[in-house]
């Protein structure tokens, strides 16, 4: 069966892990969760005093320590789940917090760390069967993948989602905090030097403002089985 690379970009919070994951475990391809890497090296900063208290970041600190983080996956076979380590430790909670979601962006805006995450993306992903995604994957990491889709959905309905999820875990905030962190992190993702989020030339877009996991999953299979059709004439 023709392998292919799937890339999922889009805004924050818009489901793209979500269906990534279904669709990865429906097409038994790998699933890589660039965001997670990039919420790793945030958690680096934190845990190692690189982030001040007014949120600013010791950014020449962290490029000098950068040999120092290495950003992991490992499927546990018990919960069947993939888990992001970071130099080694599982660190799911730590990642999903809202004092990360305040600082990744700028994070990420670093040129030096986005090299290091990229590079290793693109060794994870290099032998296709895999459901990537992020901001940058059909654009920068994976711009020959076969099927790229660009997500989006209304800003409450997104904001919505994620309280959602904040509050499963515990952590209590207003709907107004958390759209008001969505904005904040799709502008800097739009707007910064380095590989900023744009909607790939042949990218699909994909608005689930009012469509529920099922009904994406079953459009994206449905373009995925034509994808391969595709692909398969033109190899014959
Ligand atoms: O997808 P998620 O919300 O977990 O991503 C966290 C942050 O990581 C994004 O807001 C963005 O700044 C950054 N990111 C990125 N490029 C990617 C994936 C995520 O810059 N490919």
């Amino acid at each position: 069966m023709q392998k292919i690379t799937i890339a999922i970009d889009g805004y924050s919070s818009c489901g793209k892990s979500t269906l990534a994951k279904s669709l990865a475990q429906k097409l038994g391809y790998n699933y890589i969760d660039t965001g997670a890497m990039y919420r790793a090296v945030a958690v680096y900063a934190l845990q190692n005093n690189l982030i001040l208290k007014n949120n600013k970041i010791l950014v020449n600190e962290l490029i000098l320590q950068l040999d120092k983080v290495e950003v992991s996956f490992s499927f546990n076979t018990i919960t069947k789940t993939t888990e992001t380590l970071l130099n080694g430790v599982n660190v799911d909670k730590e990642i999903r917090t809202m004092q990360v979601n305040d600082i990744v962006s700028k994070i990420s805006s670093i040129k030096e760390v986005r090299e290091k995450m990229v590079a290793l993306q693109r060794e994870m992903g290099k032998n296709k069967a895999v459901v990537l995604d992020g901001r940058d994957v059909g654009t920068n990491v994976f711009p020959d993948a076969e099927l790229k889709l660009f997500m989006t959905a209304d800003y409450d309905v997104r904001a919505q989602r994620r309280l959602d999820e904040l509050q499963s875990k515990g952590q209590y905030f207003t709907h107004d905090e958390v759209k008001q962190n969505l904005m904040t992190r799709d502008y800097d993702d739009t707007h910064r030097k380095e590989n900023p989020l744009i909607k790939a030339k042949d990218a699909i877009t994909l608005d689930n403002t009012d469509l529920n996991k099922e009904q994406q999953i079953e459009y994206v299979l449905k373009l995925v089985s034509e994808m391969k059709l595709l692909t398969t004439i033109e190899e014959n």
